[in-house]
């Protein structure tokens, strides 16, 4: 059992967790919250998406299962422990909402103002974005004080650290709620501001942006780029293989972020990532990216 303080004086245990958004984001979340122990509702626009993030779930927590990470009865009890809810009306016993709808303003404002008159009171709200100011989106709820940054890293089962980024007004009980349930996870936590892209992102996102510039100069080719830095920095993924995992749309998405919200001309999206993205060529989810996954074997495509 967790406890979460909430203005002091009301105490919450964080058992139910919503999510919103089951995605290739939401979905990884579900799946660790569920395997934690939390009971979660999950939620997307349409029912065939809340199905569709449930065949991943059970697809990724077989995987384990086959790896013996964690047992066959695991898998089915976490399975159990998620209940897909179309309407957010269904996130009214929910001691922690997490929202993982795509990367648009507009749009998880809109879902708060639905959210918000379905929650308790002392329900806590998280928003997953990369990059979107915590602060901004906290403005669009009814509980600034409630409202923080919990940013998992992709794939989320996987990935040991969580970003969390307190708001200009996130309480001190928020934030300490949010790092027990992120160690309840069994993860890592790093704290942020709410600077753009927060931490991982900032340091990231440029040094692909350069790897961009490196291959649009003609410094190196796909493969001597990806290969330098595999072996000569220690990196598991070179930096054009990371870009096309992550998505190019992704990663033009946050330098755009960092060039306005910063306005440093060292964060200029290269002409070369524009023009992949304008191609549709946005990596591993389209086939194809700086590699052409099309044929099963990457094959760099300059
Ligand atoms: P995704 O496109 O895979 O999933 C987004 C989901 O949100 C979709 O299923 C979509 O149907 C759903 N959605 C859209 N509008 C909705 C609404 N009004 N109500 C309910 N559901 C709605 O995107 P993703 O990669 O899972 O990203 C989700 C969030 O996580 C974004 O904010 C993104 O910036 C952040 N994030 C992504 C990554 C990554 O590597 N992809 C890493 C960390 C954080």
């Amino acid at each position: 059992m967790q406890l979460a303080f909430i203005g002091g004086n009301t105490l919450v245990n964080i058992e139910k967790v919503g999510v919103i958004g089951a995605g290739q984001m939401g979905n990884g979340i579900a799946h660790v919250c569920a395997l934690a122990g939390f009971s979660v509702r999950l939620n997307d626009m349409t029912e065939d998406r809340i199905v569709a993030g449930l065949a991943t779930i059970n697809g990724n927590m077989t995987r384990q299962v086959s790896k013996g990470q964690i047992t066959d009865d695991e898998r089915k009890a976490a399975l159990e422990r998620i209940e897909p809810a179309v309407q957010l009306s269904r996130f009214g016993e929910c001691d922690l909402v997490i929202e993982a709808a795509s990367e648009n303003e507009e749009v998880k404002r809109k879902i708060y103002t639905v959210l918000c008159p379905n929650l308790k009171p002392e329900a806590l709200i998280a928003s997953n974005t990369s990059s979107i100011s915590i602060t901004r989106l906290a403005s669009a709820t009814d509980r600034p004080e409630q409202f923080i940054g919990i940013h998992f890293m992709n794939p989320v089962p996987l990935m040991q650290l969580v970003e969390v980024i307190r708001g200009i007004a996130t309480a001190d009980e928020t934030f300490k709620a949010s790092q027990q349930f992120i160690e309840r996870l069994g993860k890592t936590w790093t704290m942020s501001e709410d600077f753009p892209a927060f931490i991982v992102n900032r340091i990231l996102l440029p040094m692909i942006n350069e790897a961009v510039y490196t291959l649009y100069e003609g410094v190196g080719s796909v493969e001597d780029i990806d290969t330098a830095m595999r072996l000569g920095a220690n990196h598991p993924m070179g930096p054009l293989q990371l870009a096309d995992f992550i998505g190019l749309d992704t990663c033009l998405s946050v330098m755009q972020v960092l060039h306005e919200g910063l306005a440093d001309s060292k964060y200029r999206p290269c002409p070369l990532l524009v023009k992949y993205v304008e191609a549709g060529w946005l990596g591993k989810k389209v086939k194809r990216g700086f590699y052409d996954y099309r044929s099963g074997t990457p094959v760099p495509t300059r």
